[in-house]
């Protein structure tokens, strides 16, 4: 599934194309795309609306629509967009969704697992500022989106604060919770961790203040040079231009279970941590004291 430097790559992408485009028709045959709202309410809604910038919130592509509204779309696993120039023939296989713009372009939704969906909000409601920390939101997923970890808001002292209010929590699930910070998902939180030489079972509670510091280095660090690279490809991820990222050529510990760690040579390790593969060096990444019995 993208993680926020893929999906940021295909909204830039994606900005480039259809900023300034105004959607004629939307159509899909894909009923659950758009639930809990039919497809037919959303097509009414979209029509005549000029998309007037193109980004991202957490792991979603927002299209940020005249008059105020944001369609929200969740890639999932295999979720698309394909750009189609004027007169360009049949739409590929898998198309669950076709924007139609007023100038003969269009824009297609390809997901082959159809686990993708959209849902058209209130720009308000989706907005980066503040907010996040809060694991306790039962709201809907772009309604309780976490703190972004590009934005200034996102600091040393908001991640202390936050950590020690889930001080019981183990750092690497915490980190994937979108409630908390938004956008990071198993590959960069396994990344980050390793460089800021954290244990990924580490309760967030135990975490020193230095190591606060090099965890929130971390995080933006990995999460820019991802950007920078244009994501990582695993499977299926590919940018909005059909190429694939290059991240995937600079891990230091996803995926490279046996592989000598790059800062001590020992033997990364791949462990099972919350249903997630989790991936650390067992030398510079110590793992948590055993607490005491009271
Ligand atoms: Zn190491």
């Amino acid at each position: 599934m993208p993680e926020l430097p893929e999906v940021e790559t295909i909204a830039r992408q994606l900005a480039e194309l259809v900023t300034g485009r105004t959607i004629a028709a939307f159509a899909s045959d894909w009923q659950r795309l758009t639930e809990p709202e039919p497809v037919p309410l959303v097509a009414a809604r979209l029509a005549g609306r000029r998309i007037d910038a193109v980004g991202r919130r957490g792991k979603l592509v927002v299209f940020a629509l005249d008059g105020g509204d944001a369609l929200c779309t969740s890639l999932r696993m295999t979720g698309r967009f394909a750009f189609k120039e004027l007169g360009e023939a049949a739409p590929e296989r898998f198309t669950r969704a076709t924007f139609t713009f007023t100038d003969g372009t269009g824009l297609d939704f390809v997901d082959m697992r159809k686990l993708g969906r959209m849902i058209l909000v209130d720009s308000a409601e989706i907005a980066p500022a503040g907010g996040g920390g809060d694991l306790t939101l039962k709201a809907p997923l772009h309604l309780a989106m976490g703190r972004e970890p590009l934005e200034r808001s996102f600091t040393v002292a908001w991640l202390g604060g936050f950590l020690r209010r889930r001080r019981r929590a183990a750092i690497k699930p915490l980190l994937l919770d979108q409630r908390g910070i938004a956008g990071i998902g198993n590959i960069y939180a396994s990344e980050a961790l390793w460089r800021s030489r954290i244990h990924p079972l580490r309760s967030a509670g135990s975490l020193k203040p230095d190591e606060i510091a090099r965890l929130h280095e971390a995080i933006r660090w990995v999460l820019r040079k991802a950007i920078r690279l244009h994501g990582s490809t695993l499977r299926t991820y590919r940018d909005s231009n059909g190429r694939p990222g290059g991240m995937q050529h600079e891990f230091v510990v996803y995926d490279r279970a046996g592989e000598p760690c790059d800062r001590c040579g020992a033997s990364i390790k791949r462990t099972v941590i919350g249903g997630r593969s989790t991936y650390h060096c067992p030398r510079c990444q110590h793992p948590p004291r055993a607490r005491a019995t009271p």
